[in-house]
């Protein structure tokens, strides 16, 4: 509802610039409410790292049935998303085969899937198994239509498969975009950090979480710098780091913890690409990706690291990256190497996002979107806006319902 927020302040405060902050303060915004981005460094998270495979299908895994609905649901929007936002954005649509998404790099010619030795094509055939047994489409290459897609692999690399579905971004550009986007929106950007929510009442954030005491209700953010912003609703984006915000109904913080990950670039000669689609490979049991871009960088990835707030890139990670995609692509031995870089990827208890409403009316939480954040923004975007708009919870969000963590009737909160 417009003008739902305080006469001084917008109606909508999003904490966090990164893909899923931007991407929802977008949909808000275009809902007619007033917003208000909150970020010191808009794009510096995960989002501006992340590799940009849009994956639901090759990242599957039996007893995750949910991430997967999840993460189809999001693919299937991203088309008319990418192309929606290279358009807001400004950027001329001519780049891409039909127009769509032409700016963001938007890439659908799916997912090459190999293994390296007998014992990874054992892993392989096991990982394709369990796809297929949760009715997804993946198809076995031969030999020979593996080399006609990937002609630079290994010689020992006889085994693939191929998910044809899956498509890939350039993550920074999306960022890049939703900043465009957001701005033509009419929302503002306010370069702060947040310490915390200001909940009505005792504005401590503690107590009277909804429990005898009855409801609270949030009122705005407090600044860094003691200063409040004050807001109708407050959605919660502030990806790995949102863990660490104050104020929370009940008084804990969110289960939400730092994975950090690692990738390498490096770039190949355009024209000239020695790999032409996402390639996902087991080497020697270890999983590793590649994601070409259309200027010729290549994002290999990813590390998985629980090692809490270690931010710098290792020589170890950076070691483990290159050895295992020099395994499968010999011929990238003479590709410049641009460097590694290191993010942290938002991670809960269950590997599923905190979605939806929270435990005070007006609180929003989208964030804990962990390997995922890329591919679910737009579900992520359009489930914010039902939420900020009072509407029901979308189905396919329902088991990201932030209440599943929600704390025992004594007030104690899990804090992952
Ligand atoms: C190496 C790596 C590879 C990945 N590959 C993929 C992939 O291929 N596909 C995919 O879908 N996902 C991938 N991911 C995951 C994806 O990057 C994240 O899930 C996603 O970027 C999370 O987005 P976000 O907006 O929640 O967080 P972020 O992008 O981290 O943004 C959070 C923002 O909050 C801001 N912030 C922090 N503290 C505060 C505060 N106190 N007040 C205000 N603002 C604050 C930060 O400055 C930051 O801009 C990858 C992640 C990593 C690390």
């Amino acid at each position: 509802v417009p003008g739902m927020g305080d006469a001084r302040g917008p109606d909508v405060v999003v904490v966090g610039g990164g893909a899923i902050g931007l991407a929802s303060a977008w949909r808000v915004a275009q809902a007619g409410h007033s917003v208000e981005v909150v970020d010191p460094d808009p794009g510096s998270g995960a989002s501006g790292v992340a590799a940009g495979m849009l994956a639901p299908v090759t990242e599957a895994r039996l007893g995750e049935e949910d991430a997967l609905r999840l993460g189809l649901a999001s693919l299937e929007l991203w088309p008319a998303f990418a192309a929606e936002l290279g358009a807001a954005a400004g950027e001329a649509a001519d780049r891409s085969v039909d127009g769509a998404g032409a700016g963001v790099g938007f890439r659908a010619d799916g997912t090459v899937v190999v293994a390296a030795d007998a014992d990874d094509r054992v892993a392989l055939r096991d990982l394709v198994d369990r796809e297929r047994a949760l009715g997804q489409r993946v198809d076995d290459l031969a030999a020979r239509e593996l080399r006609e897609l990937e002609p630079a692999l290994a010689p020992s690399v006889r085994r693939g498969a191929l998910a044809a579905a899956e498509c890939s971004v350039d993550p920074a550009a999306v960022v890049r975009a939703l900043v465009a986007a957001v701005t033509r929106a009419g929302v503002a950007i306010r370069r702060s950090a947040v310490r915390g929510v200001v909940l009505d009442g005792a504005g401590d954030g503690r107590g009277g979480d909804g429990h005898g005491g009855g409801r609270r209700r949030v009122v705005g953010v407090e600044l860094e710098d003691g200063e409040h912003v004050p807001a109708g609703a407050v959605v919660v984006a502030a990806g790995a780091w949102s863990g660490q915000l104050g104020g929370m109904p009940g008084g804990g913080h969110l289960p939400v913890r730092p994975v950090k990950g690692q990738v390498l670039t490096l770039r190949q000669r355009p024209g000239d690409e020695v790999v032409r689609h996402t390639v996902r490979g087991i080497v020697r049991g270890s999983h590793i990706y590649l994601v070409p871009r259309d200027d010729g960088r290549l994002v290999c990835g990813a590390t998985v690291e629980e090692r809490g707030w270690d931010a710098p890139p290792t020589a170890g990670g950076g070691y483990e990256l290159l050895r295992d995609v020099l395994t499968l692509f010999p011929g990238l031995d003479d590709a410049e190497l641009v460097g590694v870089r290191a993010g942290f990827r938002p991670g809960t208890p269950d590997d599923l996002p905190l979605l939806g409403p929270g435990d005070a009316d007006g609180l929003v939480l989208a964030t804990g979107h962990h390997r995922n954040g890329i591919l679910l923004a737009p579900v992520t975007a359009a489930a914010v806006a039902a939420s900020v708009a009072g509407e029901p919870v979308l189905e396919v969000v329902r088991s990201c319902d932030p209440a599943r963590f929600a704390a025992p009737a004594d007030g104690q909160r899990s804090t992952g």
